[in-house]
């Protein structure tokens, strides 16, 4: 008989665990909300997937989305400079989760995996873990679901270092070459500009990383669609003139009610295993890796890590007990790299150290060094082995 596997979470880390683990094992994925819920509700990110993760949905057959806006350069500004446009390697893209999910979701019942609805308690957990030969908690941030030890050295904070704002326009002329266009003001905060898919055509996604307090910080108290936009439109006239170069004002208007945001959250991780009652909890993503988004890269990390986890499951499935051992190895397997993903997203909420303004300087006279500054996003180690050149490396 196959063993039987919870995934409680239906995002990024949720559904890849899905589509890898449902040939060789019975998974049973708990989601809360509906479907149609996620369809209709906010949106929930700017889920700018990198290459190393689009090859991931390819290995496991995951729903392509051919018609998203290809990302193949990050546009770098620094202040009102631009320095340089780096190349990346690969194509990026970015679909509204609001869309991407519940696809999922609904191709994965037809494909066999058993779906359930309900919010599940941490009280739930218990009774799960003694129902499943194993439980992966995916709950995102908003979890985890268990109480997965703090790892320290890696959390260094203990309140947000940015308020994340975002929204999903209309009338904005995207950058050319296409990409992502990143523009630092320094103490202030930055601004990420994303073309992106959605149910309702191609948009332009905005997204304001202000600096707490600071000048950007310009949204507190906002409540209804109306005065978001407003409130975007006078800030990117102010600090991204660029940007407003390229707005029509008589298009610019979010896509729909619910696409934008506001969010603020203290980065945390977590060993991502844990014994309860005697049986094994794992978890992946959010819930256990959670880094600010300045760098673009939860659900890259979220990816990895269920890529890693279905490897360490893998190897593990003929053996009767899964135990401590199966989530050691897991947690081996991805340390690493969440240690450098979350050094690095640490290391941009600070003021950049010499040698990486150097690194962007010699970015602009060097198309060389400005694709290298394009392939962190890709592979989170190069930025780190960038960031700390005399850190011990462990791969
Ligand atoms: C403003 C912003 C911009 C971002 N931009 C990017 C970006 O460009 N690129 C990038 O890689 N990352 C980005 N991220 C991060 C990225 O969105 C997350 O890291 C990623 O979605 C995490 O995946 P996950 O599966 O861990 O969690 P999620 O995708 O959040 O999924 C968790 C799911 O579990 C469900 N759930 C939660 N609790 C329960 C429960 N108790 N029972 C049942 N279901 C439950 C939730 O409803 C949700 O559907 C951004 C984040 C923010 C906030």
């Amino acid at each position: 008989m196959k063993k039987q596997i919870a995934i409680v979470g239906n995002g990024t880390a949720g559904l890849q665990l899905g589509y890898s683990l449902k040939q060789e094992f019975d998974v049973t994925l708990f989601h809360h909300p509906t479907a149609d819920e996620i369809q209709n509700g906010r949106i929930l990110s700017t889920q700018v997937h990198f290459p190393p993760t689009r090859e991931r949905e390819e290995r496991f057959a995951m729903p392509k989305w051919e018609s998203a806006p290809p990302i193949r350069n990050i546009h770098v500004t620094i202040g009102d400079k631009k320095l340089f446009i780096g190349k990346l390697y690969g194509t990026a893209s970015s679909v509204d989760q609001r869309w991407a999910f519940p696809h999922a979701m609904r191709d994965l019942e037809k494909q066999g995996v058993s779906l359930r609805e309900g919010r599940v308690s941490q009280a739930d957990v218990t009774r799960l873990v003694n129902e499943f030969n194993l439980v992966i908690d995916a709950t995102g941030k908003s979890g985890p679901l268990a109480p997965f030890p703090i790892d320290n050295k890696l959390s260094p904070f203990d309140k947000p270092q940015r308020k994340c704002i975002v929204g999903y326009f209309k009338g904005v002329d995207p950058v050319y070459p296409a990409g992502i266009s990143i523009t630092v003001l320094p103490g202030v905060g930055e601004m990420f500009e994303i073309s992106a898919l959605t149910e309702n055509g191609l948009v332009t996604i905005l997204f304001i990383e202000a600096v707490p307090n600071g000048d950007l910080d310009a949204f507190k108290g906002v409540k209804s669609t109306d005065v978001f936009a407003e409130r975007i439109a006078d800030t990117v006239r102010l600090f991204f003139p660029d940007i407003h170069r390229r707005i029509d004002g008589r298009k610019f208007a979010l896509v729909d009610e619910k696409a934008w945001l506001q969010t603020a959250f203290t980065p945390v991780i977590r060993r991502p295993y844990l014994i309860l009652d005697g049986k094994l909890i794992v978890s992946c993503g959010d819930s256990v890796f959670l880094n600010d988004p300045i760098t673009g890269q939860g659900c890259n990390t979220a990816s990895f890590c269920a890529e890693k986890l279905y490897e360490t499951l893998m190897d593990y499935r003929q053996s009767s007990n899964w135990d401590e051992r199966l989530g050691e190895d897991y947690w081996n397997r991805t340390r690493p790299y969440i240690q450098a993903v979350t050094e690095w997203t640490n290391a941009m909420m600070g003021p950049l150290p010499e040698s990486i303004i150097q690194t962007f300087l010699q970015g602009a006279e060097d198309q060389s060094v400005a694709d290298q500054v394009a392939a962190w996003f890709n592979d989170p180690r190069k930025a780190h082995a960038a960031f700390f050149p005399d850190a011990v490396r462990h791969e």
